[in-house]
């Protein structure tokens, strides 16, 4: 990591250093530190360095949260007196006292780790205030009101935050407060009202604990430093960073700042804000601010704040100095910040800095001006978009027509977009319960903190009545890409009858309703409103980037498609061939299901008369009619297939195309041996079964196997039942001959599934090569195609030397080569077992979704071996972890020629593949 070393040495009795301070314009840490020192830290030291206002104040680093840890929950030995050094610093920076009555130094107390996590402490303002600094502050600032109402607000933060009292007995006695004063809100209650709030919340605090609430601004400091450690394994925190695969080890570290006081008047105020608009991208400053009022009152949407444009007109010269910082900021980080700051008495503070967190739409928009900018290169920006942009950008949007007949609700804020549809629920727990049992939801709140965070994760939507565009919904939304409409004001919400109700539009709805929700617009709608695709056509931002994509990529992406229009849709995706073109559903729609079960039904008895009349024996009248049915069947079969290879040959002109043979095992056509079973017998019972009936039943019964996944497929039915090789031979190469003459240009690869012995590939190649032949001297023309296989059996891998031999192509099916590597049946496993595996950490992902180290192993046995033997052998992927971001870096590693996914995840594959260049390139500078 680049960690800096530091700018100074710091003395410290503490086995290491664990404190970097900054103030007076110098800081010991800096932008580079963030592992050490947390994002906010290392903000906070570089903004100071930068010359931007900031408080003073001290960093202490992730490294002691971890020790604390391994010290058994107590400050690592020297670490206090270490932190004590650090405040007289901060004394001597301000000429403030901590505890000093006279002129006290008051501090916030912020948690920050390396990646901003919801999860974590919230942030404790004001602490230093007791009985006695409070009426220093009064004194200094000559307003009994403020002092009182800080010292209420710290009472009430730390004894929620620190000593864990139920934050709703402190708003209950606020909510009293005000209601005998008759005071609308906070800012209504004056110095006398809040003075009792002080008294009234210590006794809480004393009620509830047992313990006096802490006078000693040391203690007080000793005990928030302990509570933000402690919280790093915090529940909230740790399912957090469970979600976002972010690592326990990382620790968290504390920041200690100065306070500066954004509700000393009208001349103050605090706010947040984006350098750039974080759900369009579009160039303007976008955020809140809020006059005369302390931070936590923007973010929590205590209060619905104006937007910040309107600090212009109101304090023109601050808001000038800030925009012009956010751009400096901008610049230096190149990249949109998300700032949080505090204007005391006309002056501005910064408080905090990081890259912004942003939708989708957003990402790929800022990433696309930058480069047009020339603050970044197109590398940069491929690296910083996401896959799951890429994802959400082709997620659906409501219907239009469905749209306009819905009953509205409500309007709320567009806080993160795109459309969502689910059952109404009012609390995280139940969200869960209902997905658990299969429903979709949306999560209703009337606001939303930390706590709901597993709940929002398997909402499909989140809708809530309080905070704003920044608030808790609205970010964590944006980042685990769901809609939300947040700020929903005319909503009351009842938890307790699990009902809400616009004021507005008099429109209700109750717990298990389904309500929509578009996170685009901020609007709530009645009932589900059916959805439609995103089109990628309209988003010429996204398709430069991915055309940017395309020059960095070095591996080809193709699609799994089985049909003309999915190939036709992968194909505007930016797909560049076929990568597997599956038949069995040509053998499964309509009236072909009648057909395959004819030729199944005498496939045996077809093919061994065939054997023995090719042995020059005659054949009874018994086999010589089922040799005629298995004909005319197939027969029909080939006709039908030609007609889709057509189709899919023209939809893909000029692009190969991979078909695999018939695949899956034969009982897959026909109807479950149970069902049937019962068919039967019950006929017997009343009067007779038909023949056909009975004959079906014995045909199902003497295909049963025991383990189907293991059992004759792939190509082991070729080798039983030649026809099914022949028939798609030629199926596949009249199709191709048909298009090339009417002056397409078709370019058919042929693949065997399932390969594990060299033989097997022998015996099929020189059975379809024969019918090659058939086909060609029958047309007059040559055929073109390539012959390769499938590399999915563990004994293929390790054999792909012999293999390759007669194999122009390798095709990783990794779906197959997982389950033959751990021994799993995917549909058993993730039935079953496997979700506890992934939950009790027994394996560290599911490895049908990313390729595991030990598959990828055997794909590089066979790489390797394959291009031994034949070097210019053709190598990709066509299971599903060829769509998935991290299989593809994999593949990368590996030299694959190209990845091939299901046609929605193309855009997906193109960024991923890209990214996987740069990654790479980026590990060999290393
Ligand atoms: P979070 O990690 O939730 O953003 P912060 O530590 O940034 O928490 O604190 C939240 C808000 O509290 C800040 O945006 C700011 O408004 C206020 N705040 C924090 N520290 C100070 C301070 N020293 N002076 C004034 N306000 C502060
Ligand atoms: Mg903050
Ligand atoms: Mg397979």
């Amino acid at each position: 990591m680049a960690t800096t070393a530091p700018t100074s040495d710091r003395p410290h009795k503490a086995a290491k250093r664990y404190i970097y301070a900054w103030g007076d314009g110098r800081a010991e840490g800096n932008a580079g530190m963030r592992d050490l020192l947390g994002g906010k830290g290392a903000g906070l030291a570089e903004m100071t360095s930068a010359g931007l206002p900031t408080p003073a104040g001290f960093t202490i680093t992730t490294e002691a949260c971890n020790d604390y840890f391994d010290n058994g929950e107590r400050l690592p030995d020297g670490l206090w007196e270490d932190v004590l050094e650090a405040v007289k610093q901060v004394e001597a920076s301000t000429a403030k006292g901590f505890g000093d009555p006279a002129n006290p130094l008051l501090v916030s107390v912020r948690s920050g780790a390396k990646f901003s996590m919801p999860g974590m402490m919230d942030t404790v303002l004001n602490l230093g205030l007791n009985d006695q600094t409070v009426e220093g502050l009064i004194k200094l600032t000559g307003n009994e009101r403020f002092g009182w109402d800080a010292y209420r607000r710290f009472i009430q933060m730390f004894g929620r935050i620190v000593m864990e009292v139920g934050g709703d007995r402190f708003e209950h006695s606020l909510d009293s407060t005000k209601a005998a004063e008759g005071a609308k809100q906070d800012t209504d209650l004056d110095a006398t009202a809040l003075q009792d709030l002080v008294s009234d919340f210590k006794a809480i605090v004393k009620a509830d604990t047992g313990r006096d609430f802490p006078e000693d601004p040391y203690e007080q400091l000793n005990l928030a430093i302990k509570a933000v450690f402690a919280s790093w394994f915090g529940k909230r925190a740790r399912d957090y960073r469970k979600n976002q695969s972010i690592p326990d080890d990382l620790g968290t570290a504390v920041n200690v700042v100065t306070m500066v006081f954004g509700n000393m008047g009208d001349d103050s105020g605090t706010g947040v804000a984006f350098t750039r608009d974080p759900n369009t991208g579009e160039k303007v400053l976008f955020g809140e601010y809020l006059t005369n009022a302390q931070g936590e009152d923007v973010v929590a949407g205590i209060r619905t704040a104006p937007k910040i444009s309107e600090m212009q007109t109101e304090m023109p010269e601050v808001y000038a100095e800030f925009q012009r910082i956010g751009q400096q900021l901008e610049t230096h980080y190149r990249d949109v910040q998300d700032l949080e700051f505090t204007i005391e008495r006309g002056r501005l503070y910064m408080l905090q800095t990081r890259a912004a967190k942003r939708t989708a739409a957003a990402a790929v928009r800022i990433a696309a001006d930058m480069v047009e900018e020339g603050t970044i290169t197109k590398e940069e920006a491929i690296a910083r978009i996401e896959p799951a942009h890429v994802d959400q950008l082709l997620r659906d949007q409501f219907d239009a027509a469905g749209l306009a007949a819905a009953t509205r609700i409500a309007k709320g804020l567009n806080a993160s977009p795109g459309a969502a549809v689910g059952r109404a629920v009012f609390s995280a727990d139940t969200a869960v319960e209902w997905v658990h049992r299969g429903e979709q939801v949306v999560l209703v709140r009337i606001e939303t903190s930390p706590d709901d965070f597993h709940g929002m994760a398997v909402a499909q939507g989140i809708l809530t009545a309080r905070g704003g565009a920044t608030s808790h919904a609205a970010v964590v939304a944006r980042q685990i890409g769901k809609p939300c409409v947040a700020g929903c004001a005319e909503l009351v919400i009842d938890y307790g009858s699990k009902t809400a109700r616009s004021s507005d539009s008099g429109v209700s709805f109750k717990e298990g309703d389904e309500i929509s929700l578009d996170g685009a617009t901020g609007m709530v709608y009645l009932g589900a409103i059916p959805t439609v695709s995103a089109r990628f056509e309209d988003q010429p931002e996204l398709q430069k980037i991915l055309g940017w994509a395309d020059e960095i990529r070095r591996m080809g992406v193709w699609t799994n498609a089985d049909k003309p229009e999915e190939a036709a849709q992968a194909r505007g995706y930016g797909a560049e061939g076929i990568g597997l073109c599956r038949t069995e559903h040509m053998f499964r729609e309509g009236e072909r299901l009648e057909i395959v079960r004819d030729a199944i039904l005498v496939a045996s008895i077809a093919t061994r008369a065939k054997a023995r009349r090719a042995a020059g024996e005659t054949l009874t009248a018994d086999d010589e009619e089922a040799v005629d049915r298995f004909d005319t069947a197939l027969g029909k079969l080939e006709k039908l297939q030609q007609g889709d290879f057509e189709g899919i040959f023209k939809a893909m002109d000029g692009l190969p195309v991979v078909v695999r043979l018939l695949d899956p095992p034969l009982h897959e056509f026909l109807p479950n041996l149970e069902e049937q079973l019962v068919k039967v017998t019950r006929a017997e019972a009343t009067g007779g079964a038909s023949e056909e009936d009975k004959e079906l039943l014995a045909t199902i019964k003497s295909l049963h196997e025991q383990n189907p996944m293991l059992g004759l497929r792939g190509c082991r039915l070729g080798l039983l039942f030649p026809d099914f090789v022949k028939i798609q031979t030629r199926a596949i190469l009249n199709a191709q001959i048909a298009v090339k003459r009417a002056g397409g240009n078709p370019i058919a690869k042929i693949m065997i599934p399932l390969v594990g012995h060299a033989n097997e590939l022998k015996r099929t190649k020189e059975l379809l090569e024969a019918e090659a032949k058939a086909v060609e001297s029958k047309a007059g023309v040559e055929v073109d195609y390539k012959f390769g296989t499938m590399i999915e059996v563990p004994r293929g891998a390790l054999t792909a030397d012999e293999i390759a031999v007669d194999a122009a192509f390798f095709s990783f099916g990794t779906n197959d080569l997982t389950q033959m590597t751990f021994g799993y049946s995917r549909d058993d496993a993730e039935g079953g077992f496997l979700l506890k595996y992934i939950e009790d950490e027994i394996l560290p992902a599911n490895p049908f979704q990313t390729l595991d180290d030990a598959v990828v192993g055997l794909m590089k046995v066979a790489v390797d071996k394959g291009r031994a033997t034949r070097p210019d052998i053709e190598l990709g992927i066509c299971g599903e972890h060829g769509g998935d971001p991290a299989s593809i870096h994999k593949c990368e590693a590996l030299g694959l020629d190209y990845v091939s996914c299901s046609p929605f995840r193309v855009p997906v594959a193109r960024l991923a593949a890209a990214q996987a260049v740069l990654s790479n390139a980026a590990e060999r500078d290393k």
